[in-house]
């Protein structure tokens, strides 16, 4: 079963997070690590191209843990802003 994704016409985002941020994956910088989806299990799953995709339970994560995760990814692909616009990280 594919899994339910935040936005299927956008699934490496960007999406809004209930918590105001907007987080997404740069699909060309992406590697295929997944040592996101290690720190947020809620938050990523690989994608047939072994891209990171953004699951709808990403809601049930905390926005301190995602920092977590985009900090652990290898080649800083995940972007995560705040609801004002201001880059969160990578800074
Ligand atoms: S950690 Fe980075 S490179 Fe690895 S799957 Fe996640 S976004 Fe992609």
């Amino acid at each position: 079963m594919d899994p339910k994704l935040k936005d299927s016409e956008n699934p490496s985002g960007p999406v809004i997070l209930k918590s105001g941020y907007k987080i997404w994956v740069e699909r060309g910088l992406c590697i295929g690590a997944a040592t996101c989806i290690a720190v947020s299990p809620k938050v990523y799953v690989l994608d047939k191209e072994a891209k990171a995709i953004i699951l709808d339970s990403a809601d049930e994560d905390t926005i301190e843990n995602i920092i977590e995760s985009a900090k652990a990814c290898p080649v800083a692909a995940i972007i995560i802003e705040d609801a004002q616009g201001n880059r969160i990280f990578p800074k």
